[in-house]
């Protein structure tokens, strides 16, 4: 079978309401350009793969478009939105700070910023990862964020924004984007495999998703890896074996096991999950976070905490309608206990068969009290 190449690239929003999870944000900036509110700088914060460099190549060309629509979408047509959609729009500039942040780059960018567009009416500066921006490099840019030109935009993008000096942040206009949820994830993933002719089981997609931990990037990347992996066909089974994931269903019926007190049969099944390859330490922290969800499906207030695909919810709803909130807590405290503890014991499988057997004790010992 050939490569199979979906990826980031392929399914890249190009407007506004095709962007998945920023949906306060893509909204703000809609307004803004609906009511000729445009700041001369932007800076867009969040962790990495969340569409930040996506909506400021989405903006540039909506405030470019000529033949702006009433949605504030950008038409598509004409000149400067054909020139954005084949990459050949001088209205855009991007500079990657990560390996371009010497006083020379910057400068290179800033002699620029004077020339007047072409085409459009603005000038937009994109400049990823501003963060590594050298200090000499940071106090050339200054002068030029302080008395930019009319025609010139800037979108500083950021993962981490607690490195940006106070005199750039004052200057700008910030957006928080979020990282994405697991079910915004999941249905962007299905749109794509419906496209794209591939059948997905909605587990399969959600395994992939909770692997990416909120960046869309990289859900598309081990969506493609997956894809090349398994064919057409995307199975839980299958998604879990390629991914190296322990299957949920581990999760539940240790948690059953451990309810009910059975110390053998919980023992027999942890030695089943290590006869797979699987990391002792992954384990523990997997049950932790699984207590947790248990945990906040028990309350309907946070429920919508739990960050999984529907029908994993179901099981999850399940569980928390046997599993007593006592029960819960008191797991989580002897989960955090070993967690402590299991850096520093010589024995890692000891100290984690003594923790499933405190876990299996949990009822009994409310019992006595
Ligand atoms: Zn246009």
């Amino acid at each position: 079978m050939d490569n199979f190449i979906v990826s980031a690239r392929k399914y890249r929003p190009a407007s506004f309401d095709t962007v998945v999870g920023q949906l306060s944000i893509t909204s703000t900036l809609r307004n803004a350009i609906v009511n000729h509110q445009l700041a001369q700088a932007y800076l867009f914060c969040g962790p990495r793969g969340v569409g930040k460099t996506t909506c400021a190549r989405i903006f540039a060309k909506t405030i470019n478009c000529q033949n702006l629509q009433p949605n504030a979408e950008p038409c598509n047509e004409c000149e400067s939105c054909k020139a954005f959609n084949t990459g050949r729009s001088l209205n855009i500039h991007e500079l990657d700070a990560a390996s371009n942040n010497s006083v020379d780059d910057i400068r290179g960018l800033v002699d620029q910023v004077r020339i007047l567009p072409q085409v459009g009416k603005y000038s937009v500066y994109i400049i990823d990862e501003v963060h590594m921006l050298s200090t000499s490099a940071f106090n050339a840019f200054l002068k030029t964020l302080e008395e930019p030109p009319a025609h010139a935009i800037f979108i500083l993008a950021t993962t981490e924004k607690h490195k940006i000096l106070p005199t750039i942040l004052s200057r700008c206009q910030i957006y928080d984007f979020n990282r994405m949820k697991v079910e915004d994830t999941v249905r962007h993933l299905q749109y794509i495999a419906q496209k794209e002719g591939v059948t997905a089981e909605e587990e399969a997609l959600d395994i992939i998703a909770q692997k990416a931990d909120g960046a869309m990037r990289d859900a598309l990347s081990i969506f493609d890896q997956v894809v090349n992996f398994c064919g057409k066909n995307l199975t839980y089974a299958g998604v879990i074996e390629n991914l190296n994931v322990l299957d949920y269903e581990y999760y539940f019926r240790l948690t059953d096991l451990f309810h009910k007190g059975d110390v053998s049969g919980a023992l027999l099944l942890f030695n089943e999950i290590m006869e797979k390859g699987f990391d002792a330490a992954n384990l523990v922290a997997g049950l932790g976070k699984h207590f947790r969800n248990v945990l906040v499906a028990k309350d309907p207030a946070t429920v919508q905490l739990l960050e999984v695909s529907a029908r994993i919810r179901e099981r999850y709803l399940k569980q928390a309608a046997v599993c007593e909130t006592g029960f819960l807590y008191d797991a989580l405290k002897i989960i955090e206990q070993c967690e402590m503890q299991y850096k520093v014991r010589m024995e890692k499988r000891l100290c984690v068969e003594i923790t499933l057997i405190k876990l299996c004790q949990i009822n009994e010992l409310k019992k006595k009290i």
